[in-house]
This record gives C-alpha cells, structure tokens and sequence, in this order.
C-alpha cells in the first residue's frame, strides 16, 4: 500500500468536513436573515390589520402592506392575498383574528417548511461528519501502522545489510563477533567455533583468475549452507577466512566429523574441474568457558595455524589443557 497516498486521504476528508460545515453554516445564516425578514413584513401587516380593523388604515394601505408581507418568498401567496383582499372588500370588521391567523399560519408553515429541510441537510451533514471522522481515524490508524512499518522494513533491511557479506551472502565478521560477544555476556555458551582458510588461495586466483577466485568463494559459502544446520552460523570473516559457530556440537568426535563433511563436499562441488585444487584448513574451539570473543578468535586461529604449519587441509581443535 502506497502510504503517501493514504497519508493524503487524512487532510482530504478534513477538507470536506470543513467544505460542508462552511456551506450548513452559510444555509442557516440565509435562513435567519430570511424569517427576519418576513417575521417583521408579518408584524407590519397584523399592524396593519388591527388599524384597518379601527378604521385608521385604509383599504389601499392594507393591500399594499398585504402586497409587501405576501412579496417574500412565502407559500399559498395567492391564497393569503386572495382571503385577506376578499376579507377587505366584504369590509368584515369582525375578521382581526381570522386575519392574523391566516398570516401567523402562513409563516409558520414556511418556518416549519424551510426548517425541515434544514434538519433533513443537517441529518445529512451529521453522517457526512461521522463517516469521514470514521474514516480520518481509519486512516490515521492505517497510515501510522504502514508508516511505523515501513520504517521497521527499512532498519531490518540496513540491520541486514550491515550484517551480510556482499559477495556470498553469509553473515559478515560484525554479526558473528556480537553474536559470540551476546552468547558470552548471556552465559550461554554451547558448541564449537571453527576458523577456516582456504588453502594457497593465492594461487587459485594466481592460476584461475580472480573472477573465478570469486566463484570459489561463493561456491564454498554455498558448500557450507547445504553441509550445516539451519541453526548453525556460517560468517565469511574477511579474504579466504570464514568461521563458523555450531551450537549443537557437544564433542571432538562430532566436530572431526562435521569438518569431514564440509571437506568432502567441497572436493565432490570441484571434482572434475579446474578448481579441485582448493582444499580448506580449519582450527576449532570448545566456545564453553571463553571469556572473551578475542580470547576464542585466539584459540580457534592458533588451531589453523598449527594445522597451516602441518601441511594444511586438516583440522585441529585447540586443546586449553596444554
Ligand atoms: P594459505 O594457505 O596460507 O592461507 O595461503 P593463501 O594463499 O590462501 O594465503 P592467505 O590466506 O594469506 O591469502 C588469502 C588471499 O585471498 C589473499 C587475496 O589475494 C585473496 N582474496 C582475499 N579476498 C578475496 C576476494 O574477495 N576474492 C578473491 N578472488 N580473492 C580474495
Ligand atoms: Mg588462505
């Protein structure tokens, strides 16, 4: 959902609230100026009636002032100019009341007419009103949500980023050395740290070139995804090193038994090919008890540099009893 669009909805409907308040307002203002108007054309007319009634007012007077009350816009126009003129004519003294009757009738039945439909327009604008304050709230919700969210896909996307190593995809060396320093500080401490190297991969860049040193690199990231675990670590740590850290390996024998794996994987991937010539050494380490992630780092890269020393294509695991 595009938020920005949604975002825009929120002042929208806003808008047209105010839009409709302004135009009842504008309607009702009309109203009042009116029934002003023809509650005073009607004063002046029952005025008019009771003087005609004594005979100070006469019947030229009435008719204009019947003329002036009936010129607003006001219903049975006709009928109260008929009735009031036929009541002058007859000259029926006695009508004041009737007269006034058929005046105060005839605004009130404007009055109550124009102020139905004022209700029915405020009826209308009441719903209006509740609809788009429901949908404000709506969106408002909608849009802090989409907003909040995609400002936690942007972190975890940078979080991510920050972590991964470009060129294989595998955690980068910061990840790992939080991971173990979380591990450490938390006291959870299971498993092995391993520290492989690719062996003389100088030369295979030297012989094969750099784009496929590159291949090599990511071909045994990929090795190391289909030999381990979901749960198992795989970091590339920088160059032709990579560590891996395997919580659920409890002893040597699993850990001799899990580098077998990764080795021979590895020569079957390059079996047949120009890159068989790559073989890895690694040097591992009980990460139980470590104090530091220095102090494992340490002890798994003097295992790989034993294992170096001894001809490479091995693995060692630290012994912290020597
Ligand atoms: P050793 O058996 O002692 O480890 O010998 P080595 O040749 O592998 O030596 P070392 O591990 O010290 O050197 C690693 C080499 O890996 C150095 C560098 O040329 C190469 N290298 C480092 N990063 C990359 C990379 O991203 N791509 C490629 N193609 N080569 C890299
Ligand atoms: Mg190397």
């Amino acid at each position: 959902m595009n938020t920005k669009k949604l975002g825009l909805l929120f002042p929208l409907a806003l808008f047209i609230i105010l839009m409709s308040y302004l135009w009842l307002t504008s309607q009702t203002k009309t109203f009042i100026a009116e029934y002003t108007v023809i509650n005073k054309s009607a004063a002046d007319l029952e005025y008019n009636i009771v003087q005609w009634n004594y005979g100070s007012v006469s019947d030229g007077q009435l008719s204009n002032a019947i003329i002036e009350f009936t010129s607003n816009d006001i219903p049975q126009k006709t009928d109260v100019i008929n009735a009031l003129n036929t009541m002058i004519s007859e000259k029926d003294y006695t009508s004041v009341d009737k007269c006034r009757e058929l005046v105060n009738s005839t605004v009130n039945e404007w009055y109550s007419k124009k102020t139905n439909t004022l209700k029915k327009y405020g009826i209308i604008y009441e719903v209006i009103c509740v609809v788009l304050i429901i949908l404000d709230i709506v969106t408002l919700i909608i849009y802090i949500y989409f907003n909040e969210k995609e400002k936690k896909d942007i972190k975890r996307d940078d979080d991510i980023a920050s972590c991964t190593d470009a060129l294989t995809g595998l955690w980068n060396r910061k990840f790992i050395e939080e991971k173990l320093d979380i591990i450490i500080k938390k006291n959870d401490y299971r498993g092995y740290l391993f520290m492989c190297d690719m062996d003389k991969f100088k030369t295979v860049n030297d012989t094969l070139g750099h784009a496929a040193g590159d291949e090599v690199l990511q071909e045994f990231a990929e090795v190391c995804k289909a030999t381990l675990r979901p749960g198992d670590f795989v970091c590339r740590y920088g160059g032709d090193e990579f560590v891996i850290y395997i919580p659920d390996l409890n002893n040597d024998s699993q850990v001799h038994s899990v580098y077998k794996r990764l080795k021979g994987n590895l020569s079957a991937r390059f079996k047949d090919t120009p890159k068989k010539i790559v073989t890895i050494s690694c040097g591992a380490t009980k990460v139980i008890n470590a104090k530091s992630v220095e102090e494992l780092r340490k002890e798994a890269d003097s295992a790989l540099y034993a294992v170096k020393e001894n001809g490479r294509n091995n693995l060692v695991i630290y012994d912290r009893n020597k």
